[in-house]
């Protein structure tokens, strides 16, 4: 028997989400943004869902090959650009759509041979996080060194919020975007989830949602359900124990729990080998056969510990959710420090995944 510890990706939310994005943008064109293998959850498998988007954006140059082996025919934009000048020729081969933040991705595509047809660029402007991106002195130059090469068909305009999440995060960074591009033609592309579902005027061209396909809040503030998102991925366990502790009775390494009173507990088939966070202390929320309950100690690479108090009855068999469509995964995330974007990264290669096709859906897809 496999080990008990399922993924299971949920298509139809997907598809859901990305029309939930396009709704908040209707006359922007939609780059799904699938990263670090579609934010965990396998490239390869949300493939279907994604039919509607206008592109695929993502980092991995390999990945972006398999897209094309795979049959993904439309535009496929590189968020960080070329690493090298193969890089550059492999964008040329295959079609890649090319972010360009910097002289030396200038130095490369300047260079590229002349074989393979010419690419679009976004020349991206550092609007405030100061990590990728042109300044406001020299975004210009490249949007003109870039527009008279003749490996380049397009030159749009991107930047990467670094406060959209925040209430009025984005307006400096909008203010300087826009200072900075007075005057220059091309695209524009703007919006992260973040902005795309609650800055409507940096909805542009092309918008680039990521989290929030994944059924996760880039708020803090607002949880997935109620900005109307579903969750893609549902992560379960079973029980492979159950024990009944006494007063004094100590739960995992390190001892962290000590039960004050008798108690029943469940041994459960997942730790941070599968990607669930060390770092989640007791009291983090579970779902046992569907009822509440928290996690109990330290979690363990293979194993944890849950409370049984609220649901005597469970017992070896009974399924522990430890996030999905009953526990958003940014419940658990805030309990262990962190954001849904890094959970569902993290689910573990050994984890089995199911995953939940595509509904008929009526209307032409
Ligand atoms: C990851 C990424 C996005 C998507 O961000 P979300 O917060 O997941 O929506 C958009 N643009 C760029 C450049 C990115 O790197």
């Amino acid at each position: 028997m496999p080990r008990p510890t399922e993924a299971t990706i949920v298509l139809d939310a997907l598809r859901s989400n990305l029309a939930l994005a396009r709704a908040h943008a209707p006359s922007s064109k939609c780059w799904a943004v699938v990263k670090a293998n579609a934010y965990g959850h396998g490239l390869e498998r949300v493939l279907p869902a994604l039919a509607q988007a206008d592109g695929l954006a993502l980092i991995e140059f390999d990945q972006a090959c398999r897209l094309r082996e795979l049959g993904w025919k439309k535009r496929i934009l590189m968020l960080e650009g070329a690493f090298d000048a193969a890089d550059t020729a492999a964008a040329r081969a295959h079609g890649l759509d090319l972010v360009v933040h910097c002289e030396e991705q200038l130095g490369w595509l300047a260079d590229s041979p002349g074989d393979g047809p010419p690419v679009h660029t976004f020349a991206k402007f550092d609007s405030g996080l100061n990590r990728l991106g042109f300044d406001s002195a020299s975004l210009r130059p490249a949007h003109a060194r870039l527009s008279a090469m003749p490996a380049v068909r397009s030159v749009a305009l991107m930047t990467h919020f670094a406060n959209a999440d925040l209430a009025g995060g984005a307006d400096e960074s909008m203010e300087l975007f826009a200072a900075a591009t007075v005057g220059l033609a091309g695209e524009v592309s703007l919006a992260n989830s973040a902005a795309v579902l609650s800055v409507p005027t940096a909805c542009r061209d092309w918008i680039r949602p990521g989290i929030m396909l994944y059924g996760g809040s880039p708020f803090a503030q607002h949880g997935a359900a109620d900005l109307g998102l579903a969750a893609t991925m549902v992560l379960r366990a079973g029980v492979l124990a159950r024990r009944e502790l006494q007063p004094g009775d100590a739960v995992g390494y390190g001892s962290l729990f000590r039960a004050s009173e008798p108690m029943p507990i469940a041994v459960v088939a997942c730790g941070y080998a599968d990607g669930y966070p060390r770092h989640a202390p007791s009291g983090t929320p579970v779902l046992v056969d569907g009822m509440a309950s928290t996690t109990l100690g330290r979690v363990a690479m293979d194993l944890m510990m849950i409370d049984l108090r609220q649901c005597p009855s469970a017992g070896v068999g009974s399924v522990v959710e430890l996030w999905g469509d009953n526990l958003p995964i940014d419940a658990v995330a805030q309990s262990a420090g962190t954001i849904g974007y890094e959970l569902m990264c993290a689910l573990a290669p050994r984890v089995a995944v199911r995953v939940e096709a595509l509904s008929a859906q009526s209307g032409a897809l």
